[in-house]
């Protein structure tokens, strides 16, 4: 078959490779489609220490199955389906919790093991018995339904940032995961949401997601403005969607007394620190956290999402390219053209 290999960074081959074949209880699945993510961008980029290349990277896939390993029961050949990535153990303490995402052996398709960048990926029996293979309903498209993964790392955020109905939220970051999380904290009940991005054509892109107020620093002062919106309370809760310190910072200004931050961006490796104000948290009692990934569960629901609707998932689909093109994918998603990227490996 033919795959995108990860030799090195910045290194990748167009390869043709083995077959992967499905093992007892797992199986394999005819790539559909498979969408860049973040993670793969740095990974190309910077490479990434839990991936061992050469790899075939991928993790946002949806496809059809190709074949069920003996002993696997539930699915069938030819069945539409998408990938929950992130195969927990199911037995460590986070496990055990309920905690997926801090899983202490979590296994990523695409990051850990051979993912979508080709036309078949292996998918393990571990997987399988985790419920990490979800099909798919008539009328959901392939790229609609790869959608999940990072709309499900958006209902980690509002779970753990703890959104609920009658609040104000401030998400700034109007890329692909900024306005996935828009449209799921109006799905928790998020009363009024301010989105908050520097670029304005990036800004006017995102107004499909229904967010009631967008700010972009080039036009007026974020907090000022944020402030008029709240009667100069905060905000319940800010998502920082975006690799950015300073928006970091800034969140600690906008929120609300008893609010919650949510650094759901990661800053680049090289530069993690950021300086602020403590006493903002302290005295404004303010929560901060981060979240990262998602578990089978909240794919499950964003799955649920997307067919009612509530995420649009079709407008996510900016570019859809072939195997070939792998580079200029990567590229494309570098430069954020557009909002997602989608790779058929088979055009
Ligand atoms: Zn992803
Ligand atoms: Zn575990």
């Amino acid at each position: 078959m033919k795959a995108a290999l990860l030799t090195g960074v910045e290194n990748f081959e167009l390869r043709e490779v083995p077959d992967p074949q499905p093992p007892r209880g797992g199986l394999t699945v005819k790539v559909e489609t498979c969408a860049i993510c973040g993670t793969d961008v740095k990974m190309y980029k910077y490479g990434y220490s839990a991936a061992k290349l050469p790899l075939i990277p991928g993790h946002e896939l949806a496809g059809t199955i190709a074949q069920v390993g003996e002993g696997i029961q539930g699915y069938r050949e030819g069945e539409r389906v998408v990938i929950a990535p992130n195969i927990p153990c199911g037995t460590c303490f986070y496990c055990e919790r309920g905690m997926q995402t801090s899983c202490d052996r979590l296994q990523t398709i695409g990051v850990h093991r051979d993912g979508g960048f080709a036309q078949y990926v292996m998918i393990p029996l571990q997987a399988v018995k985790q419920r990490c293979v979800i099909p798919i309903l008539k009328g959901v498209s392939f790229e609609e339904a790869a959608l999940i993964d990072p709309a499900s790392c958006a209902i980690n955020a509002c779970e753990l940032s703890r959104v609920k109905v009658g609040d104000v939220v401030v998400v700034i970051g109007a890329g692909p995961v900024g306005c996935l999380n828009v449209e799921v904290c109006r799905a928790f009940g998020a009363q009024k949401i301010i989105l908050v991005q520097r670029s304005l054509p990036r800004l006017k892109q995102a107004e499909f997601t229904g967010a009631n107020v967008y700010i972009s620093p080039l036009r007026e002062d974020v907090v000022e403005r944020v402030m008029q919106e709240t009667e100069r309370r905060g905000a319940d809760v800010v998502i920082v969607a975006c690799g950015s310190g300073e928006a970091q910072q800034q969140a600690l200004e906008i929120v609300a007394k008893r609010g919650n931050v949510n650094l759901f961006g990661g800053l680049p490796k090289d530069s993690p620190f950021i300086k602020f104000n403590s006493n903002l948290i302290h005295y404004k009692e303010a929560f901060v956290i981060g979240t990262h990934g998602c578990s089978t569960r909240q794919c499950k629901i964003a799955l649920d999402m997307i067919v009612s609707g509530k995420i649009k998932a079709k407008e996510y689909v900016s570019y859809r390219l072939g195997l070939s093109d792998f580079l200029q994918a990567i590229k494309l998603a570098e430069e954020r053209k557009g909002l997602k990227i989608f790779v058929n490996p088979n055009l």
